[in-house]
């Protein structure tokens, strides 16, 4: 029957929830919503998940809470190593905090064959263009998709806010960064970040050890110079840059003013970067990604098989305000002098304050520092990487 084969062929495919962007949110939005029974398409631009990362894609412990990741494609780090201007240095931890470090290509690679496995439908190389409503259902432009809702995960210059005229991310921080292989003189058992105000105006560097390289690199306010020789050269002496290999250069943009006005309209939704839910304070962003990321997918599976109010709605009320955090961004923009970021560095408030950002409150107190290092599996310099325990094994 050639007229009935014509039309199956040509009938656009129809999912409760069309997902753009396919990273930390959309892709913890897709495997919810397909777990949750919606039938789920997610879109990307790119032509493989894993390709052209731009993110340190360190997780906080938070982060690590919210999903669960498998452990051989992290590094559990349990301190922080805070540099001043003159080098000096503060180490900092929590009992029972932890970052951990990625292996970020492949992370991405899992949570979408997770969203797969639950059903999702992952169109890789397929940029979101725009797209009309008709009635209930949006029309995709150049595709031949239709959905009853849009959730927009496609980051900071989010073409889906564009479309719908919905807010967009105005303030910056931007981040470079170099990986590399080899870095044997990188103190595995710390995240090295380096406050100065003159290579990193507005927020910091960092050295940080990941389960297969070593990532370097730095952020500032937009329109400062993100000048990440003058960091190597500062910092050549401690790590050695001149003995490893550089296997990856990246960039990009971190969103730094808050949530996006308006951040969702009738059958639309921002999610992640896209909304501005990153910490205009520290820039992190993929603990929010997951978090919202769920959030929102349980709030379109609620309105769309449950008959729950409108999604927009019911997120409402639990998006961040940023409003402390919004307070520091604009302290950390005015850049204080080296001189004071040095002085600062020895003062406990200032101790007190870092260990209150890096480690969100968490687990202050306990045991002391020089007991903490006597659990940690020893280290010394020129010894590569250090295994954490079978635990943390990158694999
Ligand atoms: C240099 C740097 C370092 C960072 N380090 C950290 C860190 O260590 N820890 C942390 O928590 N946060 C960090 N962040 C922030 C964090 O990376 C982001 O908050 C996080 O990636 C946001 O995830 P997302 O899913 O919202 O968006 P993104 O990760 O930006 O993903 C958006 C996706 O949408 C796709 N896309 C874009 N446009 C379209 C389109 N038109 N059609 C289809 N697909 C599209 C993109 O290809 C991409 O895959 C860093 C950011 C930068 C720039």
């Amino acid at each position: 029957m050639p007229a009935v084969a014509k039309h199956t062929e040509t009938a656009a495919r129809r999912y409760d929830v069309v997902i753009v962007g396919a990273s930390f949110a959309g892709l913890v939005a897709a495997r919810t919503a397909a777990m949750r029974g919606l039938s789920v398409a997610v879109l990307e631009a790119k032509p493989d998940v894993a390709s052209r990362v731009a993110t340190t894609g360190i997780l906080v412990k938070e982060a690590a809470e919210e999903i669960d990741i498998p452990h051989w494609l992290t590094r559990r780090v349990h301190g922080v190593r805070l540099y001043g201007p003159s080098l000096a240095h503060v180490d900092l931890f929590a009992p029972g905090y932890f970052f951990l470090t990625t292996d970020t290509g492949r992370l991405l690679g899992w949570l979408a064959a997770e969203a797969q496995r639950t059903g999702a439908r992952l169109l890789l190389g397929a940029r979101f263009e725009g797209a009309e409503r008709h009635g209930e259902i949006f029309r995709f432009k150049g595709l031949n998709i239709e959905a009853r809702y849009i959730l927009g995960a496609d980051g900071a210059r989010s073409a889906v806010a564009r479309c719908f005229g919905l807010g967009r991310n105005t303030r910056f921080l931007v981040g470079l960064e170099q990986e590399y292989e080899g870095l044997g003189r990188t103190d595995p058992r710390f995240l090295h970040c380096f406050l100065d105000s003159r290579i990193a105006p507005g927020y910091l560097a960092w050295v940080a050890p990941g389960p297969a390289v070593t990532q370097v690199g730095l952020a500032v306010t937009r329109g400062r110079k993100a000048d990440l020789p003058a960091f190597l050269a500062h910092t050549r002496h401690i790590f050695g840059y001149d003995e490893a290999r550089v296997v990856e250069r990246r960039a990009g943009r971190i969103p730094a003013g808050g949530v996006v006005h308006p951040w969702s309209a009738p059958g639309v939704m921002l999610v992640g970067d896209a909304a501005g839910v990153v910490s205009p304070a520290t820039g992190g962003g993929i603990r929010l990604a997951f978090h919202f990321g769920r959030r929102a997918a349980h709030a379109i599976a609620d309105h769309i098989l449950h008959c729950g109010p409108a999604p927009e709605y019911a997120l409402a009320p639990a998006l961040p305000r940023f409003r402390a955090k919004r307070i520091l961004r604009r302290a950390l923009d005015l850049a204080l002098p080296n001189p004071l970021i040095d002085l600062a560095l020895t003062t406990p408030a200032m101790r007190w304050v870092a260990s209150h950002l890096y480690f969100h409150r968490r687990g202050v107190g306990g045991i002391g520092f020089d007991a903490f290092q006597e659990q940690l599996p020893r280290w010394r310099p020129g010894e590569g990487s250090l295994r954490n325990g079978a635990a943390n094994d990158a694999g």
